[in-house]
């Protein structure tokens, strides 16, 4: 094809495209025979999907080596580890990027599926960090380990690509979740999972998530740490971050719990609720006066306009 000939061609398409707007059907629980084909008008509307983004840490610096088949097997390890994972967990949808990927999670227990799967992979990052360390020298190989990422919101989602190949069409997401998880995969450091704020708005009344197990001392509200999102806008910015993994004693039945929707543990002294409470508390305080001195700033701008 000319040149000239196929940019016409794409011109025309772009304005065909953007002129009419297509139907959208909304499914809660979708299959994926559900998701429209390339030629299709129609988008399918999930409401609310969670998006779980992992990502190795300095996976290009591993590239640049002498030793191409100790990268090779780097990302043939990691992602596979992780792919097994987020199917473990009945993720609906795969799919890999590189040596990072992502799994999506619909209908029911999404979230907490979503959250098993995140954690898992972060505990078995130092099993993975500890068998890289063990094989290859230090000085040729960089700091690594998964960074996990996850957050939720509504998608529309069909089937994008070549049109009548099946092969070289991919289901295309668009919306904030893959990008924002992917974004907060992006803020972690190796070993981390950081959540965006809907999140942690889902689990935060979740004992067996807000709350560590005893086996440090008492079960405590500290294991998650407030943690502002580069580049993530307005409340979804303000996340959480983890750096534990599973506790080798109760990590089994922990996800297990989360994983079939249990939520109140009765081991949690009332000391430690109300301390939680009133970390919410102050949050909400702090967050509110951060608003009003915006709205204050905003009308000053405005009074110095005017006159
Ligand atoms: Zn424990």
């Amino acid at each position: 094809m000319e040149l000239d000939t196929l940019l016409d061609i794409l011109e025309s398409s772009v304005r065909e495209t953007l002129k009419t707007k297509p139907d959208v059907d909304q499914k809660a629980d979708p299959s994926l025979e559900d998701i429209p084909g390339q030629g299709s008008g129609r988008w399918l509307k999930i409401p609310e999907l969670v998006a779980v983004v992992f990502d190795l840490k300095s996976s290009t610096q591993l590239g640049t080596g002498r030793h191409d088949t100790s990268t090779a097997r780097v990302y043939k390890t990691a992602v596979e580890s992780a792919v097994q994972i987020l199917n473990e967990f009945d993720a609906q949808f795969i799919d890999i990027q590189g040596d990072g990927g992502f799994g999506l999670f619909w209908g029911e227990l999404s979230y907490e599926r979503a959250l098993c799967a995140g954690v898992t992979i972060r505990t078995f990052s130092d099993e993975l960090v500890r068998q890289y360390e063990a094989k290859f020298t230090t000085g040729e190989f960089p700091d690594t380990g998964f960074k996990v990422g996850i957050a939720c919101g509504r998608v529309l989602v069909k089937h994008l690509g070549t049109p009548r190949n099946d092969d070289e069409q991919e289901p295309v997401w668009a919306g904030r979740p893959v990008n924002f998880a992917a974004k907060a995969a992006q803020a972690a450091d190796r070993n981390e999972v950081i959540i965006t704020g809907s999140v942690w708005d889902h689990f935060e009344k979740n004992d067996y998530v807000a709350f560590s197990c005893g086996c440090g001392g008492a079960p405590s509200d500290g294991l998650w740490e407030d943690f502002t999102i580069a580049k993530v806008d307005g409340s979804e910015g303000f996340g959480r971050r983890l750096e534990a993994g599973w506790c080798d004693k109760c990590g089994p039945s922990y996800c297990e719990a989360i994983r079939t929707g249990a939520k109140k543990r009765d081991d949690i002294p009332d000391s430690v609720r109300k301390a939680l409470a009133m970390t919410a508390m102050r949050e909400a305080v702090a967050k509110k006066a951060q608003a009003d001195r915006a709205h204050r700033r905003n009308l000053n701008a405005l009074r110095s306009k005017l006159h």
